[in-house]
């Protein structure tokens, strides 16, 4: 068995290398551990670009994470001396009463945001790009943009390597026990003794941390690129990321053409397919196309000419689509990271710091109480009929 480490960190998608990250820093001996080679095809922390937001619809109590997480962006470039986060700003579009412009417009009301309500003719005249309905209103999060994962992932691997933590890809744990006072982390290439195990394994969560069998769901997401009709309308100067709230058919998100392949668009938990994580990531089919094509030409026209790529992805979902961390019921030693429902990119550099917190402290100040067992536990009993 190889000598001990304060901390272990199974996973090194955008959870746990940002939180290798920040306890190398806090000077924590630390080991790494990946199945594959961060950020590959099948964790969900690849494919260019993920939007960020302050004016959060989902729920306001997420605002102050979000200013945290901005801060430490900022610091991850600093020391990175790279760019990872972009400021386009991003358009919250639907109807004025609709989950997406009502709830963005809460959050900038209560925390005291910035933001621009603009009606059908002010985006025809400032963001040509975007097609509105007659009803429907736009909210501008001048703060928003997007972020760059593959920088972000490697960018946190580089700096817990430079801080002296070891790294070790393309091996899988297969079991964790409780040893000692600590931890046993078994691999096919050997054991590794840890005071405190932080399991950050994205769509594989449920393998190491059984509390989260009947719960954490991986499912298929899909999203493709598309070669712009209008290249002026379409650049991220004239056409920020996107959210938009169709009702019943959900949300669809999107991003300016950022890169040689175009203008980005998926569409938020796709057709939420569950599938195995062990199993590679199923193709795109026709449906899938269908319904991206579908949306860019009805919503996004000036970027709707060829589509030149579609990939298929995972988010892995809980019940509440909310966050999980917190340490595991009864096992202090182990710190769970859960992959964020398909919205946890943009909180990476909040997470890692909460999770150091709750490994080398027990506890962290950061605002979670939302994101532990009990409340996951209580969402799931109020739900279940009686
Ligand atoms: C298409 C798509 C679009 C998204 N858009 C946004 C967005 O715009 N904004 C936003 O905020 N969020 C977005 N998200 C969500 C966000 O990207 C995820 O919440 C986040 O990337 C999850 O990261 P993770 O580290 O938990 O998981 P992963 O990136 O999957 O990392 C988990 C790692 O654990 C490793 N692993 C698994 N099992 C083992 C094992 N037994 N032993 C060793 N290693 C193991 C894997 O190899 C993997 O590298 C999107 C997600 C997808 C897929």
């Amino acid at each position: 068995m190889t000598a001990g480490f304060d901390v272990a960190v199974i996973g090194l998608g955008a959870m746990g290398s940002a939180a290798l990250s920040f306890l190398a820093a806090r000077g924590a001996k630390t080991i790494g551990i990946d199945a594959y080679f961060p950020a590959h095809a099948l964790s969900s922390s690849h494919g260019d670009s993920r939007l960020i937001r302050l004016g959060y619809f989902e729920d306001p109590s997420y605002v102050p994470l979000l200013q945290r997480a901005y801060r430490n962006w900022r610091d991850l470039e600093t020391r990175l001396r790279a760019d990872v986060l972009t400021i386009t700003g991003v358009l919250q579009i639907g109807a004025d009463d609709g989950k997406v412009v009502a709830g963005t417009r809460a959050s900038c009301r209560m925390h005291g945001l910035p933001h621009e309500v603009l009606d059908r003719a002010d985006m025809a005249r400032r963001f040509p790009a975007f097609q509105l309905d007659e009803d429907e209103i736009a909210v501008l999060d001048p703060q928003g943009g997007y972020l760059r994962p593959e920088v972000a992932v490697m960018g946190y691997l580089k700096l817990a390597a430079q801080d002296g933590a070891v790294l070790h890809f393309g091996e899988r744990v297969t079991a964790i026990e409780t040893s000692d006072g600590g931890v046993k982390i078994c691999t096919a290439d050997g054991q590794y003794r840890a005071k405190k195990v932080v399991v950050a394994t994205g769509s594989w969560i449920a393998e190491l941390v059984p509390q989260l069998q009947a719960h954490a769901v991986p499912i298929r997401q899909v999203v493709a690129w598309y070669q712009p009709r209008d290249g002026f309308a379409t650049e991220p100067q004239r056409m920020p990321c996107f959210l938009r709230d169709e009702g019943a058919e959900g949300s669809y998100f999107g991003f300016p053409a950022i890169g040689v392949d175009g203008v980005k668009v998926g569409r938020h938990a796709h057709f939420r397919e569950p599938i195995d994580p062990n199993q590679p990531n199923p193709p795109v089919n026709d449906a899938d196309t269908s319904l991206l094509d579908g949306f860019i030409s009805k919503r996004v026209p000036a970027a709707a000419g060829l589509r030149v790529n579609a990939v298929t992805c995972r988010y892995t979902m809980l019940p509440s689509e909310d966050f999980l961390l917190d340490l595991a019921p009864g096992n202090p030693n182990v710190v769970v990271a859960s992959p964020c429902s398909g919205h946890g990119f943009k909180f990476t550099s909040v997470v890692g710091e909460i999770l150091a917190d709750l490994a080398l402290e027990g506890g962290t100040n950061l605002p979670i109480a939302a994101f532990s067992f009990d409340a996951m536990n209580r969402f799931v009993a109020a739900r279940k009929p009686v």
